[in-house]
């Protein structure tokens, strides 16, 4: 069996594949004094080799390096240890660029930058490498806004960009749970416009989107603390949450709800209940103290704004929680 013997590149051979590889290579002998120089750093320093070779680094580059680099270099040739500077500490230590440096709007490159210690002929040098990062972290940041627009989308409603029933839901979850741990209240109030069919069939659907992006932007406009949400529940239903609201306020905010739209005048020819647009609400508070069924919020809401519906429509309607069944001792 023969045995592969390897082989050597000529020295024209690894000049040729130093200048190709798209990496920056820099050797420094002992003395901080540049020994290579390849074409990388050549293009991105604007610096030919032939000037750069027989000088110190420092006098090399247009702009000495950064202090963390001159540090990180006479380390490793002191103590002959490697060192990395990690790119999100070091944004560009060394003078190099995305365009030469003669042209305008020439952009220093991100740089990642590691430093070896090589022994060559007998005396410690130090072998830099350097990486260009910009690309990397452009993409990063792409990626970054791109993941942030899924998230958005996934949580709002397309038509009038308050959140959707997906994100009310899930939000309405941890609420509820908080508020358990906590003692605190929640109180919920569903809106519903009134004879919206009608507003459409008249109007026709275009302007009664322009409606619903009204409604929407109004009673969000009525929410006054960080942790109030306004969702979109599905067709012309809304929802809103308001934790820590004590119960006489939530009488005062359903009515103000309701007069704000009111108070909007958007022209409803169609309506049985006056010559605009208006909703009805219905609006139910939980209190841990009180001894009330959490779970039974929503459904309570719903049930009182049906009520609101039955009682002739431009109005609000309070129902209290049912009390919770707690297991008889002995079951
Ligand atoms: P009520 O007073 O009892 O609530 O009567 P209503 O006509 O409002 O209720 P109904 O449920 O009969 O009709 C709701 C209407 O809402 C039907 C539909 O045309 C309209 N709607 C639902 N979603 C949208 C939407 O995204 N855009 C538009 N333009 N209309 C919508
Ligand atoms: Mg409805
Ligand atoms: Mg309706």
């Amino acid at each position: 069996m023969s045995v592969p013997v390897p082989v050597i590149p000529s020295p024209a051979a690894m000049e040729a594949i130093l200048n190709t590889i798209s990496l920056g290579l820099i050797v420094v002998d002992s003395q901080q004094t540049v020994t290579l120089w390849n074409d990388w750093v050549v293009r991105h320093s604007g610096i030919e080799a032939k000037l750069a070779v027989g000088k110190t680094i420092n006098d090399a580059f247009a702009e000495p390096p950064s202090r963390a680099f001159a540090m990180a270099l006479a380390n490793t040739l002191t103590y002959g240890l490697p060192v990395v500077l990690s790119n999100a500490l070091h944004r560009s230590p060394l003078a190099l660029f995305e365009r030469l440096l003669d042209m305008p709007g020439a952009v220093r490159i991100h740089q990642s930058v590691t430093l070896t210690p090589v022994q060559i002929d007998g005396e410690r040098c130090c072998l830099i490498q350097i990486t260009d990062s910009t690309t990397s972290i452009k993409r990063e940041k792409i990626l970054r806004s791109h993941s942030e627009l899924l998230k958005k989308e996934a949580t709002t409603d397309g038509l009038t960009g308050i959140y959707n029933r997906r994100f009310f839901d899930e939000h309405f979850k941890m609420a509820l749970g908080h508020s358990t741990r906590q003692n605190s209240s929640i109180s919920i109030f569903m809106v519903d416009i009134d004879f919206f069919k009608e507003y459409n069939d008249f109007y026709g659907h275009v302007i009664g989107d322009k409606a619903l992006i009204e409604v929407a932007t109004t009673l969000k406009q009525q929410l006054l603390r960080a942790s109030d949400v306004v969702a979109r529940f599905g067709g012309e239903e809304f929802i809103l949450m308001l934790p820590n609201m004590a119960q006489d306020s939530a009488v005062q905010f359903a009515e103000k709800l309701r007069l704000a739209i009111w108070n909007s005048d958007i022209p409803h020819a169609r309506s049985k209940v006056g010559d605009r647009v208006s909703i009805s609400i219905g609006y139910s508070h939980f209190n841990k103290m009180e001894g009330t069924d959490p779970n039974a919020l929503l459904s309570t809401a719903d049930a009182a704004l049906y009520e609101a519906k039955k009682q002739g429509r431009n109005r609000c309607f309070y129902k209290e929680l049912p009390q919770v069944n707690f297991p008889k001792p002995g079951n």
